[in-house]
């Protein structure tokens, strides 16, 4: 029998490539191989079927099925020789052989067709596995979009292709996702998510792709001419969540953007860009939109030149402690103190706001929170030993050190090196916004309390749990945030109408009531109205270095200090 290589080349390639594009997936010598043997064995007529799995094979379900004719149509096929197996993804595939005369092969030759048939079984199994590995590589599982991987590549291939300025890189993170989820539920908010993120992809074209990074991080690389479309939707949407039109919620994002440069050579340089943008709009500006241009790359600076510096700077002893008064509102007596770190570097001294939200996004800020717990300590130890009735210091706790499951007993292992009676501590925390530190943070508040060491909130009123937080854990002191004197008369009668009741709340749970932010006198007059009888703030002291403040200790009246 003639046989024409090309016919069989193309056969092959729709016998096994019906569903898929895979290309290259058959070797030159797996064809030769095929189309050599199936006529030599006589094989006329080929048959794959392929159920989804076994109970769809069970019902006579969806089967799909390909042939591949070695001698032209065939009228009768008869029962042939067929195998079976039960793939690695589920599947069930049969591979079926027919003799062009309808009859049986000599039972020598069966033998061979049997081989035969289990090679092409290999091959069409080998198939199926470089199909899932390459959906598994290039889509994310769990939300069925592209993945990393398949964004780096399109990536690469624009910047190939020199089209990549026409497009923007976008690095984007849903805002408040784990309120979202405790709002609806993680099931419900996962399908939300899935809903806007299909508004964004609605936006694109060809070459374009919303990817996911991982946790509620995404990517997107868009054609500029869809911007406007996306940046839109990263300002805000409303998605119903079920059939009536009232249920729907907001959803917002994060989001760090790069008109990408020509000159970029690699998909890592828009990786960079985009995730140091978001990171600077999310922790830093808190605006919703940062494109990446001259300041977001002297940020990036910044941050690069603190974090690398900070170990030398630390071992250097840089990082100081200054103190600023509690006070009493009643009596005007100095009643307690915050530590507040300072950088002391040789041009200056360097506020924590430039660089306490930089060593946060890594450990180092623990390092830096028990460096300075040790400094108070030794401070305290110094004004025990001169008889300056020290009064107790409130020390700042970073949210991160609630993955650190020795955190208590490192503190009081600080404490007792300094000989720190542990009633002279008290421990600040900001709130937290998602539900596994909120556990955790319970767990911390009650073993501090547990060995002696008083707890208070901070910033109380800025983040999104404050009332749960003050109802299920045991704080002793609530710090209202110096965000509530703050600012205009515009909202002021309803900031009036919270702290009131804030303040109330505490007061009836036992807790003790400081705001911060103190700087005049009729702050003062409304705060003792409104029942809080501690504050702190300018109108007393600023931050005061340590022989300052062992001044302030000597005389603990602001009565006599203000009207002398
Ligand atoms: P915070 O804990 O809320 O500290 C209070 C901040 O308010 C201090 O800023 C203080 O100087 C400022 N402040 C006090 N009174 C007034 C006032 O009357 N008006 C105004 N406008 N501001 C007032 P500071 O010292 O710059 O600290 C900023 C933040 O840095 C702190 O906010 C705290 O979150 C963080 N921080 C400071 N030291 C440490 C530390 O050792 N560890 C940790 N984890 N964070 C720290
Ligand atoms: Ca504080
Ligand atoms: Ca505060």
């Amino acid at each position: 029998m003639e046989i024409d290589p090309d016919a069989i080349n193309l056969a092959l390639h729709r016998f096994f490539l019906n569903e898929y594009s895979v290309k290259g997936l058959i070797t030159d010598e797996d064809q030769k191989y095929i189309s050599l043997i199936a006529p030599t064995l006589d094989i006329a007529l080929v048959e794959l079927t392929r159920y989804k799995n076994l109970s769809s094979e069970h019902a006579g379900a969806g089967k799909e099925s390909n042939k591949l004719y070695f001698s032209g149509e065939i009228a009768d096929k008869g029962d042939g020789i067929i195998i079976r197996e039960v793939m690695a993804d589920g599947s069930v595939l049969t591979m079926s052989a027919y003799h062009p005369q309808n009859t049986d092969w000599q039972e020598g030759i069966q033998l061979y067709v049997r081989h035969f048939l289990t090679a092409l079984l290999i091959i069409k199994g080998r198939y199926l596995l470089t199909e899932q590995v390459s959906y598994a590589t290039n889509y994310d599982l769990q939300f069925g979009i592209h993945s990393q991987n398949y964004a780096m590549k399109l990536m690469t291939i624009l910047i190939q292709k020199n089209e990549i300025e026409q497009y923007t890189g976008i690095f984007f993170n849903i805002r408040n996702m784990a309120g979202i989820n405790a709002l609806l539920g993680r099931e419900q908010g996962t399908i939300v998510l899935h809903s806007y993120i299909k508004k964004i992809q609605d936006c694109l074209g060809e070459n374009e792709t919303v990817w996911r990074i991982g946790g509620d991080n995404f990517g997107a690389i868009i054609h500029r001419t869809h911007l406007p479309c996306v940046t839109e939707l990263l300002q805000g949407a409303d998605i119903f969540f079920s059939d009536t039109q009232n249920d729907r919620v907001r959803i917002s994002s994060w989001a760090g953007l790069y008109n990408i440069d020509s000159k970029v050579k690699t998909c890592f340089e828009i990786m960079d860009a985009i995730s140091a943008s978001m990171y600077i709009a999310k922790n830093s500006l808190r605006i919703p939109l940062l494109f990446y241009d001259e300041r977001t790359i002297r940020m990036v600076e910044h941050s690069k030149k603190i974090e690398t510096s900070f170990e030398d700077a630390l071992r250097n002893n840089e990082f100081t402690a200054y103190y600023q008064p509690k006070v009493s509102l009643k009596t005007y007596t100095l009643t307690g103190a915050e530590s507040l770190c300072r950088w002391q570097k040789e041009n200056g001294i360097v506020p924590p706001d430039s660089f306490i939200p930089i060593l946060e996004r890594s450990k180092k800020i623990c390092n830096l929170d028990f460096y300075m717990l040790e400094k108070v300590c030794t401070d305290l130890q110094h004004w025990i030993e001169q008889n300056l009735e020290p009064v107790r210091v409130s020390v700042n706790f970073s949210r991160k050190h609630l993955g650190n499951t020795d955190f208590v007993r490192h503190v009081l292992s600080i404490l007792d090196a300094h000989r720190v009676p542990h009633n002279m501590i008290i421990a600040e925390f900001t709130e937290t916004t998602n539900a596994a530190d909120f556990e955790r943070l319970k767990e911390v508040v009650a073993e501090l309390r547990d060995n002696g060491i008083e707890v208070s909130v901070d910033d109380f009123g800025m983040g999104y749990s404050s009332m749960s937080l003050i109802r299920d854990v045991q704080f002793n002191e609530l710090k209202i945030d110096k965000s509530f004197l703050e600012g205009s008369q515009e909202n002021s009668s309803r900031k009036h109408i919270m702290m009131k009741h804030v303040i109330g709340m505490a007061n009836e749970l036992g807790m003790s009531v400081i705001t911060e932010g103190v700087e005049t006198t009729e702050q003062i007059e409304m705060l003792k109205e409104l029942g809080c009888f501690y504050g702190q703030g300018f109108f007393f002291d600023r931050p005061l270095p340590y022989e300052q403040f062992s001044q302030r200790l000597k005389s603990k009246n602001y009565n006599t200090n203000r009207s002398a």
